[in-house]
């Protein structure tokens, strides 16, 4: 048999590909095959905390995905590896708890094969705020009416953010109001290995058919295209095919077309040539909508403190909220209780992150690249028009992002009094209402700002 090294990480990938990156995280780090025993695999976990999850969750998927590396594998057994301490032998009674995954809802191992859908994504339940709200609107429009108006659906924003949820929610719904739709769901990377395969093994004429035979395609992280100058170009092809059939095309992308690097020009004009959503960083209160709506499908409700304890420390992305939660609300079962404070400080201390160090300096500068004018003008007394507004969306973004204090903002910038740059804020604030360009300047901007 394979040593144990390699083993374990064949079975990791595709484990890594049918869990959420959260619960990847928390429950998969850390683990190693220890030794092999008449087929019997003794897996290596930090703690009995670990150890319960995994049985209780994903005993059956771990024995199965090492069954398709090696059939002859029988069983996995936990064992608990701290430090150098002697492995001890599972705990027997843990069989018999009820099944607190269940509980969490955490059904994401029952992927559809033929679709390639994950039925937990739907849009009942589905957080909205103003993040996301455009997203929501559109994937809605999309589902009443698939291949009509919004078409190709392009949604785009950070990583955890509820792309996939949104894309995969649109073929889950379109499948349960058509059961006669074929739908396909694939990452962008599946389709490029697809494709390749297809090419090597002289069966390009099937890869053409099965791609054109679905009435939705849902493309997810299409960034992931840069560079793949082949697989873009067939996709050119199916793309106009599924267009000129009225048929619906979603992709979804961790930055907008422009700015997705060796993208071939046609395909980008395609990608902008339907309907295109951002998605932003959920504010303070949509985190505390979503933390609400999470803890409420569980049995344990965390204290409103804990809550927005977790709403205003945890502010990256929903993924990271959901997994924090997990942890907590698993916590909360094991010891019957709920967290005090203090112990939900102690076990999401590795989360919070010190906030990304962005200077004024950093801010100005993209701004004054985004409208293309001098930077140092944005320091100046200088009320220039094409000066005026970047300014302005400079002092906004240094307030609503990173809470500056108005005086400070105003000493900075050219020595203005602080209701200059109140007023500004609310200027920018108001224009965004309905400011459509302006809207998409920001979001550009932001993008820029934060994901280098
Ligand atoms: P992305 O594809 O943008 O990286 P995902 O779609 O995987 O992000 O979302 C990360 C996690 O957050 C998923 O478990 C998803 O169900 C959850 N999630 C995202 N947006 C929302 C929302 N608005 N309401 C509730 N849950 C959400
Ligand atoms: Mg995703």
């Amino acid at each position: 048999m394979v040593d144990n090294k390699k083993l374990w990480e064949q079975a990791l990938v595709e484990i890594e590909t049918n869990v959420s990156q959260a619960n990847f995280g928390t429950w998969f780090k850390n683990t190693n095959i220890v030794n092999q025993d008449a087929g019997v695999i003794h897996l290596g976990v930090p703690n009995a905390f670990v150890r319960d999850w995994l049985l209780n969750k994903y005993h059956k998927f771990i024995l199965k995905s090492l069954r398709n590396i090696h059939q002859e594998i029988r069983g996995v057994e936990y064992i608990i590896i701290k430090n150098d301490d002697k492995a001890k032998p599972p705990r027997e009674d843990f069989y018999n708890k009820p099944q607190l995954g269940d509980q969490l809802g955490l059904n994401e191992l029952y992927i559809n094969r033929e679709d390639n859908l994950n039925p937990k994504y739907l849009l009942d339940g589905f957080v909205v705020g103003q993040f996301n709200e455009l997203a929501h609107a559109a994937a809605q429009s999309v589902i009443k009416s698939p291949g009509t108006n919004y078409n190709p659906l392009f949604i785009y924003g950070g990583t955890g953010l509820g792309k996939t949820h949104i894309i995969q929610s649109i073929g889950n719904h379109i499948k349960k109001n058509n059961i006669n739709k074929k739908i396909y769901y694939v990452p962008s990377e599946k389709f490029t290995v697809d494709y390749v395969n297809s090419m090597q093994n002289n069966k390009g004429i099937a890869f053409k058919e099965k791609y054109r035979k679905y009435d939705v395609l849902i493309m997810d992280d299409v960034q992931f295209l840069s560079n793949k100058e082949r697989t873009q170009e067939e996709l050119f092809h199916l793309f106009n095919h599924y267009y000129e059939n009225n048929k619906q095309i979603v992709f979804s992308s961790d930055k907008p077309p422009k700015h997705i690097p060796n993208l071939e020009e046609r395909l980008r004009s395609r990608f902008e040539g339907g309907m295109m959503a951002f998605i932003a960083k959920p504010d303070y209160e949509a985190r505390l909508a979503i933390l609400r709506a999470k803890a409420k499908t569980s049995n344990f409700t965390p204290s409103n403190e804990t809550i927005e304890y977790l709403a205003l420390n945890i502010e990256e992305n929903i993924r990271e909220l959901e997994g924090v939660l997990n942890s907590i609300i698993c916590q909360c079962y094991f010891k019957k209780r709920n967290l005090s404070l203090m112990e939900v400080k102690s076990l999401i201390k590795n989360n919070i992150k010190p906030k990304k160090a962005v200077s004024i300096k950093n801010v100005t500068a993209v701004v004054a690249e985004f409208y293309n004018i001098d930077e140092k003008t944005l320091y100046e007394k200088t009320r220039r028009k094409e000066v005026v507004k970047p300014r302005q969306i400079v002092m906004y973004i240094l307030r609503e992002d990173f809470n500056t204090s108005y005086p400070y903002i105003g000493q900075k910038l050219g020595g203005r009094d602080h209701t200059t740059v109140i007023y500004a804020c609310d200027k920018i604030k108001e224009d965004l209402k309905k400011n459509e360009v302006l809207t998409h300047d920001l979001e550009q901007i932001r993008l820029l700002l934060y994901n280098e």
